[in-house]
């Protein structure tokens, strides 16, 4: 017995801090990627200082921050016995392009004084829909193209609008007719419907776990908040409302406050 005991302490002894990928994550991570983990359903999930929420079935989610330096992402795992697992993850990092737009109208680069309390008002609801946690698990369906056509503004894009120099590109910008259909890319709750200053007419869909998408500039909004909407559902047109220069669907992905890339999900763009 007592050398069973000594050569399972053995064994506990030389196991290497970062033996294998216990989380079911890929080596390598990406700037800006969305990633979706499996462990055993008792365990208990870190990255950083956030506990992450687990599925009954043992898988969680998080996305890497789409301009972070750092090259490595740590993730600690618990597992049912109480042991800790330290899990180095490599970050990849992505390209992203200088943007020149000019020809967009003055008030929307720098807007007037009287706006300012209302863009702040704004960014603080954003903000809010997006401390949402539910335990919804729609992240796990695979992505659909909520519009076809072309891409006319990339994701992370460092962008000069009008000659100043502004914060990155949140979101990925999809040009299509005015009118053209915008639909679900995951099955969700609608939690923000709204007309903002610089995204026009608004709406963030809410799809568990902190994980969540928004369309901005739409024409007509084709639903409420609260209500629950298929993949594939129709959520409203595209159009040109807010900050924009022509019809288009900007379509972001978001993990809590942390923009992510949402051409990396969806993958290539199906045949017109
Ligand atoms: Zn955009």
């Amino acid at each position: 017995m007592k050398i069973v005991i000594g050569f399972i302490l053995l064994l506990v002894m030389v196991a290497p801090a970062q033996a294998g990928n216990r989380l079911g994550l890929p080596d390598t991570l990406t700037q800006g990627g969305l990633y979706i983990g499996r462990v055993a359903p008792n365990s208990v999930v870190w990255l950083g200082n956030k506990r992450l929420q687990l599925s009954p079935d043992g898988h969680f989610v998080f996305g890497v921050n789409a301009h972070q330096q750092s090259r490595v992402v740590t993730l600690w795992l618990v597992d049912g016995n109480g042991s800790r697992h330290r899990q180095e993850f490599t970050v990849k990092k992505q390209h992203y392009d200088v943007q020149r737009i000019n020809g967009l109208p003055e008030k929307m680069v720098t807007p007037p004084k009287k706006v300012l309390a209302r863009i702040r008002a704004d960014v603080a609801r954003v903000r809010q829909v997006r401390t949402l946690d539910s335990n919804r698990q729609d992240f796990r369906e695979r992505f659909i193209w909520p519009v076809r056509g072309r891409i006319s503004g990339n994701f992370g894009n460092y962008r000069i609008l009008n000659g100043i120099p502004k914060s990155p590109h949140g979101g990925m910008d999809i040009a299509a007719p005015k009118g053209t259909k915008i639909v679900a890319p995951l099955s969700g709750v609608v939690t923000m419907v709204s007309k903002l200053y610089y995204t026009g007419n608004t709406v963030i869909i809410d799809h568990g776990f902190g994980i969540s998408t928004v369309f901005a500039h739409m024409n007509r909004v084709m639903v409420k908040v609260g209500q629950r909407v298929r993949q594939g559902a129709q959520i409203g047109t595209v159009g040109m409302t807010g900050r924009a220069t022509g019809p288009h669907l900007h379509f972001g992905l978001n993990w809590y406050q942390r923009r992510l890339n949402p051409a990396l999900e969806l993958g290539r763009q199906p045949a017109r």
